[in-house]
């Protein structure tokens, strides 16, 4: 491949050649050819180096150029054209295909001791002793649709679904839509060289992202969403008509050669190395291990981190990489016996749903819940789940005892993903959003625009707990030995009717409630009193203005000196503070606008709790000498800590970043720099060291 500024200059005189461009056969052809080199190597760039230098918008205007070319001279029409992807009639069906050699399956292992054990066998099955270390290449495993690729000199000539194995289905058509997956592979070039024919195994899979917008596409326009991606991929592949495959941005990761006429790579790891040079997107994260307890912590990583990359993994395969240990090894009846399948726990169930309720939030948001029949996923039970709201489960037809597909991903709330109709009895019934809210039976209401109906009664009960769940906790004034259960049990006994209240707390009265034996009473009086001294910014966190989180609250806390001032501010004011938009100050604006609010700050501050800035929420003085100015700090510095220096750079008005860039005014060095520091020499950007330093920032 080119470099991309040559790339560039070259697409750029290719446009302007476009602009004035009068087709006789001759230049035609020229142009034709021209063009294709040209978006060959655009399409690379974008779908293989994640690395475009061109607009999307540019690629399309090229190939649309090369299109009228084709159109008008149908002969200069090749079959790597790149205008072959946008896909092109339906197929009357699938033709089926019998591969020359199966795709095998593969063998699972489902914990660190399976994968041992496969190791195991594979070093008795060499003749090798326990200790010896054979080479192994771990694989991402990518939760896709198997296909199989075969380029003959050079030229994708038909890609095929697995299928059972022996016999897939020809899914040429589809494939070409596919960006990422080359037309056409350099003749010359790898070593060894591209042979006669080759067939190229990989998963063709569907980002995240553009499964999300898909579903939501779908359940729009009333249409059968997917459950997952892979289903969504299959699904795309396997359209008749390639031209809705090619609205779908599937991608492509190539794990392995099957047959190959002609000589082929000694190993696996040589093998990908070789797809990748031939320009056929290969996982990036593939890796040679040395040993088995490398390749245990590959899984170990990725069981941990899967959630990090914008595709779904089910797994990792782990491969024998030397292809002369791999054929010593063989296979047994359908699976290789030198590669194992190491498959994640796993994140999807079926279940049934045995009634939807539903929640009052603090803001009086109602959320519908899923009451499901217990079910373990990935080893948690897991009996209740998000429904999101009623368009959610009206959009995917979602019914009440309807057996569902359950997803728990990370950290995320479980939540209902589909509904299975085929096992519909007919028993199920439709759900139906109250119209009154659950707590207080004031009438619901939704916005227009919003997806979420809310209780709008100030006195609703359910939102008071939510309201003291959140006053009370950790990131607001936090105070010790408050829960759920608590706040509804002191609100029920009338004790806690206003956030006032809990100031208000008295131990003998306390001690008269059940379960407040021993010291819990007296503990959580002085939780409370400690709580009076919170910062002002906890405290603006904890009044609960709807869309005001942490980050808002603090930057209200640095501009307004208390609340008061905060109450004072019109919406201009607010507007104009830097990280607040026009819909937040509206909401601070319209929380101080409510009497009962207003008497809720009153009561505050009869019961003396802090409504000042305290000094820690001072903002920095933007009169400081150091006022505009970007500092880094790198290296260890004698006497000093890191926040330290960060300190006193900021109350002198700078700004502390944490890379070098060409926005950096200086560059503090300390003992055993790291690269910051190179990087800061490479742009010239001056460096002071601990002395020069601490001569510009005495401690105040
Ligand atoms: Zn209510």
């Amino acid at each position: 491949m080119t470099d991309p500024v040559r790339l560039a200059a070259r697409t750029r005189a290719l446009r302007s050649e476009l602009s004035d461009f009068e087709p006789d056969p001759e230049r035609a052809e020229w142009m034709a050819l021209e063009l294709r080199g040209v978006l060959s190597e655009h399409a690379h760039r974008y779908y293989v180096l994640d690395d475009p230098i061109l607009a999307d918008a540019e690629y399309d205007e090229l190939i649309g150029a090369l299109r009228q070319i084709e159109d008008r001279y149908p002969h200069l029409r090749t079959v790597d054209s790149p205008t072959l992807r946008v896909g092109g009639k339906p197929l009357p069906g699938f033709e089926k295909v019998a591969h020359p050699e199966p795709l095998l399956s593969l063998a699972n292992a489902f914990d660190e001791e399976g994968l041992r054990a496969w190791y195991a066998r594979c070093l008795r099955g060499l003749g090798l002793d326990e200790a010896a270390p054979v080479a192994l290449v771990c694989e991402l495993k990518i939760d896709g649709l198997a296909v199989a690729l075969t380029y003959r000199d050079g030229m994708l000539v038909r890609a095929a679904t697995r299928g059972d194995g022996s016999v897939g289905e020809d899914i040429t058509a589809n494939v070409r839509t596919i960006r990422s997956v080359p037309l056409r592979i350099p003749a010359a070039g790898p070593e060894p060289a591209v042979p006669g024919s080759v067939e190229v195994r990989g998963e063709v899979y569907l980002p995240l992202e553009a499964f999300a917008a898909l579903n939501d596409r779908l359940a729009e326009a009333g249409e059968k969403t997917y459950a997952n991606p892979r289903n969504a991929a299959a699904g795309g592949l396997r359209q008749l008509d390639s031209r809705i495959t090619a609205q779908r941005p599937l991608r492509f990761f190539a794990y392995s050669l099957g047959p190959v006429d002609g000589p082929r790579p000694g190993s696996q790891s040589a093998a990908l190395r070789w797809l990748r040079e031939v320009g056929i997107p290969v996982n990036p994260k593939a890796t040679r291990v040395e040993d088995i307890e490398e390749a245990v912590a590959f899984c170990r990583h990725w069981t941990g981190d899967r959630d990090s990359l914008d595709y779904e993994i089910d797994g990792v395969v782990v491969k024998v990489d030397d292809l002369g240990q791999q054929a010593r090894l063989g296979a047994v009846s359908n699976a290789p016996r030198w590669a194992v399948a190491f498959k994640f726990p796993a994140r999807e169930a079926t279940t049934r749903l045995l009634d939807i309720l539903v929640n009052v939030g603090r803001t009086g948001v109602i959320k519908p819940e899923a009451v499901l029949e217990p079910v373990g996923i990935g080893g948690v039970t897991v009996s209740q789940a998000t429904l999101h709201n009623e368009d959610y489960i009206a959009s995917r037809d979602i019914r009440i005892g309807d057996t569902v597909v359950v997803k728990r991903a990370g950290d995320v709330i479980p939540q209902v993903v589909q509904p299975v109709p085929a096992a519909r009895t007919g028993e199920e019934r439709r759900w139906i959003m109250p119209r009154e809210c659950p707590a207080c039976g004031h009438p619901l209401e939704r916005l227009e625009g919003e997806a979420d109906w809310y209780c709008v009664a100030a006195d609703c009960p359910a939102q008071f707990i939510r309201l003291v769940e959140h006053f009370t906790s950790r990131g607001a004034m936090d105070i010790e030995g408050f829960g759920s259960k608590l706040a509804v049990q002191l609100a029920e006994e009338g004790l806690v009717q206003s956030l006032v209240d809990l100031f208000r707390l008295d131990t003998k009265r306390l001690e008269s409630l059940e379960g407040f034996a021993g010291k819990k009473a007296r503990n959580l009086v002085a939780a409370a009193e400690a709580a009076r001294h919170r910062t002002l910014g906890r405290l603006i966190l904890g009044l609960g203005i709807r869309h005001v989180g942490k980050t808002i609250a603090e930057i209200l806390a640095r501009r307004y000196a208390s609340i008061d001032a905060v109450a004072a501010a019109n919406e201009e004011d607010l507007a104009s503070i830097e990280g607040i938009g026009p819909v937040i100050a509206r909401s601070v604006v319209d929380w101080f606008a409510i009497g009962d609010n207003r008497s809720l700050v009153e009561g505050l501050r009869s019961v003396g709790v802090n409504l000042h800035r305290l000094p820690e929420e001072e903002p920095p003085a933007e009169t400081g000498g150091l006022a505009g100015q970007t500092f880094v700090v790198t290296g260890t510095l004698e006497g000093i800590s890191r926040k330290d220096a960060e300190d006193r750079i900021k109350r002198a008005g700078g700004k502390v970043a944490g890379s070098v860039s060409g926005r950096t005014d200086y560059v503090v060095v300390g003992e055993s720099p790291g690269s910051k520091a190179d990087r800061a020499q490479e742009l010239g950007i001056p460096i002071l060291d601990q002395e020069a330093f601490l001569a510009l920032v005495p401690e105040a």
